[in-house]
C-alpha cells in the first residue's frame, strides 16, 4: 500500500477546511480533544492540489498565530506543510515549529527557520510516491 504524506489524498476523513479565527481555535481544540498529537495546517497550496497552486497561502496571519497559541495551550506545536520562502518564512512567524515538505526554502528563509528554532520535514517519500503511484491514485 501507499503511505505517503497525507495531503496527497483529499482532506476526506483526516482534515477539515475552517475559516476564521474563532473556528480555527474552536477546530484545534476538538481535534485535541479527540486525541491530536500534533496539529499540522496546510500553510500553501501543493504539488498534488490542483485547485490549491502551490504559490497560494493558507490561512491569515491571525489564524495561524491562534492554532498555534490553541496548540502550545495543550502542550504541542503545530506543523505546516508549505513549499514556498513566503509561505515558510509567514508561517515560522506565526509559530509554527516544523514545516513540512519545504522543499523550495531558500537561505534566506532557512536562516530565519534555525533562528526561530524550527525544523524542516522534507517528505522527499511523497515524491517518489507520486512519481511511482500518482497516476493509479488519480
Ligand atoms: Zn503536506
Amino acid at each position: 500500500d501507499l503511505d505517503v504524506c497525507s495531503c496527497a489524498y483529499k482532506l476526506g476523513n483526516i482534515g477539515r477546511v475552517v475559516d476564521g479565527v474563532d473556528a480555527c481555535r474552536l477546530a484545534v481544540r476538538e481535534e485535541i480533544l479527540k486525541g491530536a498529537t500534533q496539529i499540522k495546517v496546510m500553510a500553501s497550496g501543493g504539488v498534488a492540489s490542483p485547485n490549491d497552486p502551490i504559490g497560494n497561502l493558507g490561512y491569515s496571519e491571525a489564524e495561524l498565530r491562534a492554532i498555534v497559541e490553541e496548540a502550545s495551550n495543550a502542550s504541542t506545536y503545530v506543523m505546516a506543510h508549505a513549499y514556498t520562502p513566503r509561505a515558510i518564512a509567514r508561517a515560522v512567524r506565526c509559530g509554527v515549529r516544523t514545516i513540512e515538505h519545504g522543499n523550495l526554502v531558500d537561505a534566506a528563509t532557512a536562516d530565519l527557520m534555525a533562528e526561530m528554532g524550527a525544523f524542516m520535514v522534507p517528505t522527499l517519500i511523497t515524491y517518489e510516491g507520486l512519481a511511482n503511484e500518482g497516476e493509479r491514485y488519480g
